[in-house]
Parts: structure tokens; sequence; C-alpha cells
């Protein structure tokens, strides 16, 4: 009996290039992309819009107890998953540096984690996945059969998502940038549920300095020379 699943993690701090990475090693593989961080941002946005303090345990629980998060690939042409909450695709206010701040306040609350958790692992059962985040190969899917933890110099982080957002028509103060992801990193690792951090069965990668289609060709080659028993 095998103890695995045929599931790709990748773990580390913002901007590491975790999801592009993602995006193209499940499309090489043929997975589903799992963009865990998205289903924060969604939580973080439904509180803003519904004017929720996150940090009230009854004001969560009740949002909690309704929202509804569904996650579609992305439309033609463009790169993100579609992020549905409550049947309204809200995408686009979900990728700016500060809805991932907010985002990282919210996905410190154990009400917030245990749902997104479930989700996740719903979404995960049938195996076949490239789930990427903060926990999902030490908490999320603790026996994926492939873990990676991705990281990068914070400069390096800073420098590509300030790249990205201009990419994308944002205006970029990148001092400010690299701050908040420092900032953003230690909340992170430092909560009590579930931190940032690798499992210790997965394989870490500094991504400084190694072009991106190096890392996504060391992790193809990875998983396909160690097929999954479970597969
Ligand atoms: O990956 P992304 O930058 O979209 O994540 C936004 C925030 O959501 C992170 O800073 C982190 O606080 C939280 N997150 C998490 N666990 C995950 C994915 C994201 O706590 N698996």
């Amino acid at each position: 009996m095998c103890d695995h699943k045929p599931i790709v993690t990748i773990d580390g701090p913002s901007g590491g290039g975790k999801s592009t990475v993602s995006r193209a090693l499940a499309a090489r593989l043929g997975f589903t992309y799992l963009d865990t961080g998205a289903m924060y941002r969604a939580v973080a946005y439904a509180c803003q819009e519904q004017g929720v303090d996150p940090l009230h345990p009854d004001q969560l629980e009740s949002l909690l107890e309704t929202i509804r998060i569904e996650l579609l690939p992305p439309a033609p042409g463009e790169d993100d998953v579609q992020v549905f909450v409550d049947g309204r695709e809200v995408g686009r206010y979900l990728r700016t540096p500060e809805m991932g701040m907010l985002a990282s306040t919210v996905s410190a609350q154990p009400l917030v984690r245990h749902k997104l958790t479930a989700l996740q692992q719903q979404i995960g059962a049938a195996g076949r996945i490239v789930a990427e985040g903060r926990d999902t190969g030490t908490v999320v899917f603790p026996d994926a059969a492939w873990k990676f933890f991705l990281d990068a110099s914070p400069e390096v982080r800073a420098s590509r998502r300030a790249t990205q957002l201009r990419s994308k028509g944002k205006a970029v103060d990148e001092q400010q940038l690299l701050a908040q992801i420092i900032k953003r990193d230690k909340d992170d690792r430092e909560r009590t549920i579930a931190p940032l951090k690798a499992a210790p069965d997965a394989l870490c990668i500094d991504s400084t300095g190694r072009p991106v289609d190096e890392v996504i060709g060391l992790m193809y080659d990875r998983v396909t020379s160690r097929p999954c028993c479970c597969e």
C-alpha cells in the first residue's frame, strides 16, 4: 500500500517565483494548478468588502459560514487563475501588495486556515495537482509524493514582484515593496499555526540568479524520474 499521493507541493516566501514555476510545471505534467494563496486573498478581499474585522472571531466566523470561493482556470490570454467569491470574479482586486498584506493577517486566523485547508484537501483528493502556497507540503498535503521549497533573496524577490506589477501597468515603489515582502515573510514564518517552512522531505531550491526555465526543468526531472507508486 502506497503512502503517497500524486501531488506536487511548492512552498516558499512571496516573490520566489512559485506562481510562474507552479503554473508551468502543472502544464508540463498535465496536472491541475492549485493557487492556495489566491484563496487567502479571496477571504481578505471579502473581509474588506463586507467591513469584517479579521481579528474579530464572531465577525469572521459568520463571513466564513457563507462565503463561497471557487477557482477556475485562467481566461484565454491570461496567466492568473480566475477567482470567484460568492459567484463574482474578483481576481483583478486580489493581486496587489496591499491585499497580500491583508491576506497574511487573515491567514494567521485558525478559523480561516481550518476552512481553506479543508477546501484545498477536497480539491486535491483526486491527486494530479501542483499546489502552491506556504504550508501545502507541511499541513495540507503531508503525503504529497513530490515537495519543493522555493526561496530567493528578498531583494531579488522584490525586484521580480516589481517587474510583474509593472507589466500589469501598476505603479511600484520598490523600496516599499521590499519592506512589505520582508514584513509579510516574517509574519508568515513566525505565526503559530501552519507557519511558512520547508517540509523535512522537501527539496529546497534557491532561485536567486537561476533562470526560471532551469528551475522548472529541475522540478520536472525530479518528478518524472521518481514516479509515484500511487499513480
Ligand atoms: O502566495 P500569495 O502571496 O498569494 O499568498 C498571500 C498570503 O496568503 C501569504 O502571505 C500567506 O500569509 C497566505 N498564505 C498562507 N498559506 C498558503 C498560501 C498563502 O498562509 N498556503
